[in-house]
């Protein structure tokens, strides 16, 4: 087995979680693998290297995998957060989610024309990443990549995304 399949295997799939009939998919295990979070993290960047000058991730897991990236490239972090956080927000973006509403703002103070990879950790209907995109679409940045560690194929985001996404694992 090779060592980004044996990342794949340590994510963990959890029936019912944060309600009946959702299957989270839990990548904690991954994260806490010093060679499955190397081979992770260069999977999803890899086929954009050279290509941007920020990675930016969502609240909350986003974060983990973009700081990690951010480093491993030698490259700035862009942290695109939940609604209420930021003490200056230069754009915010509202998105449905299965149930409700939800919305990513992005802090004021970044340069703008960044090139930037968006980062996230599951995509599942595709509207957080969408959102993503967009709110930084809005302070003038370039996103040059769309990339997911993994990808629930069922629920269509791929679709939302225009097909325009890298995922390291399909489920
Ligand atoms: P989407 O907007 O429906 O694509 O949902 C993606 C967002 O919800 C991401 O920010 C994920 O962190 C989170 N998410 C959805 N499903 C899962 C899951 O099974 N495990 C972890 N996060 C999930």
């Amino acid at each position: 087995m090779d060592e980004l399949d044996r990342a794949e295997r340590l994510i963990a799939t959890i029936p019912d979680f944060p309600q009946e009939g959702v299957v989270f998919r839990d990548i904690s295990p991954l994260l806490a693998d010093a060679a499955a979070l190397r081979v992770a993290v260069d999977a999803l960047t890899g086929p954009f290297a050279g290509q941007f000058d920020a990675v930016a991730g969502i609240e909350a897991r986003g974060f983990l995998l973009a700081g990690a990236a951010a480093i491993a490239a030698g490259v700035g972090l862009v942290p695109i957060r939940k609604a209420g956080k930021l003490p200056r927000v230069a754009a915010s973006v509202s998105y449905s989610l299965e149930y409700g509403e939800a919305v990513v703002e992005v802090p004021e103070g970044l340069p703008r024309g960044m090139r930037v990879l968006l980062v996230d950790d599951v995509l599942a209907t595709g509207g957080t990443l969408r959102a993503g995109r967009e709110v930084l679409g809005e302070i003038g940045c370039t996103v040059t990549g769309t990339a997911a560690l993994m990808e629930i194929a069922a629920l269509g985001g791929r679709a939302v995304l225009g097909g325009d996404v890298h995922s390291v694992f399909v489920v």
